[in-house]
């Protein structure tokens, strides 16, 4: 802004019809540094008790408002886990994420990932599918404050400086109790309304917890390698095709512990690493504990993964 002050004042003192055009050049390019800004998106935090989980979860935050991003966005598993875990340990995950988020100082949106359903895994949880927090239910009384109000589903939308975000769930429950990567129709009614709303050029962010997209499992075991239902979105071509005739750019996903940028069809699909690496035991196949910073200018974006210095010392690791 300070560049065109210094432009406006240079203007000011030359002739009226010089004035006019200076005034024409640097007025668009002002508008457009204003649309220019940033947020983090900070994915598989797993925060716990043990492991020193939440000073390294301090540490990260620190980094972040460092950076002063606009927002954070976070992508899923924010805790160890709820699944497989009693309301007084789910609790206390919840309760730890909590009191250590409130340190981020700027907006959070949550999104929710797998561990953060309370007691799908009822063979282990001992939790009654009854209880008033089953499922998504703590996810939204702990975890889905929308601008201080309590949300009563596991998405939603927000615009920000020219762009709309949107955070969804891509966490489905067999019958078994497993959980999979699926958008319900509920939803997807939800995103098709939701769109209706959204001008054809505005550019989208979507945040979800398990990928639409990921090269992860190619990579790891070859390039026929099939994804497990439990790795993916299992309907990711419904879903994306609902994004048909819009300008969606950038799909920020978690879940794998695994960094990488796919451009297809204009669209950046990223895995945003994981804050926690290897559920803080240290880097993950070389990957260091992080967070990716998001710069957006006009509707193109560019990114970095951002190693907040967090260091497990030897006899710390399992
Ligand atoms: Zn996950």
């Amino acid at each position: 802004m300070a560049l065109c002050e210094f432009k406006v004042f240079r203007g000011a003192i030359i002739l009226p019809l010089a004035l006019l055009l200076v005034f024409s050049l640097v007025l668009p390019g002002c508008k457009k540094a204003e649309q220019e800004f940033t947020f983090a998106f900070l994915t598989d935090i797993h925060v716990q008790p043990e492991k020193q989980a939440a000073e390294g979860m301090k540490k990260a935050i620190v980094e972040v408002n460092k950076l002063k991003p606009d927002f954070v966005i976070t992508g899923g598993d924010q805790i160890m886990d709820a699944l497989s875990q009693s309301a007084e340990r789910a609790g206390a995950q919840y309760g730890l994420f909590a009191e250590t988020s409130a340190g981020f100082n700027m907006p959070v949106y949550n999104t929710i990932g797998n561990h953060e359903h309370f007691g799908w895994d009822e063979e282990n949880s001992g939790v009654n599918p009854e209880h008033s927090e089953f499922g998504k239910g703590m996810f939204l009384n702990r975890m889905g404050v929308v601008n201080g109000q309590p949300s009563d589903k596991p998405y939603h939308s927000f615009d920000h400086k020219g762009w709309h975000f949107m955070i969804l769930d891509s966490v489905g429950r067999r019958e078994s109790g497993n959980y999979y990567g699926f958008v319900d129709e509920a939803q997807m009614r939800w995103i098709t309304e939701d769109l209706s709303k959204v001008d054809k050029k505005t550019p989208i962010c979507i945040s979800v917890h398990i990928p639409f997209i990921t090269a992860m499992t190619q990579l790891r075991s070859g390039s026929t390698a099939p994804n497990s239902p439990g790795i993916v979105i299992t309907n990711s071509k419904q879903v994306l095709g609902l994004y048909a005739g819009h300008n969606l750019k950038l799909v920020l996903q978690g879940h794998l512990h695994f960094l990488e940028d796919i451009y297809v069809n204009g669209i950046h699909f990223i895995t945003g690493g994981a804050v926690s690496a290897n559920w803080w035991d240290g880097p993950r196949n070389g990957m260091e504990e992080g967070f990716l910073l998001v710069e957006c200018e006009g509707d193109s974006i560019e990114w970095e993964y951002v190693d907040f210095g967090w260091n497990v010392e030897p006899a710390e690791k399992k």
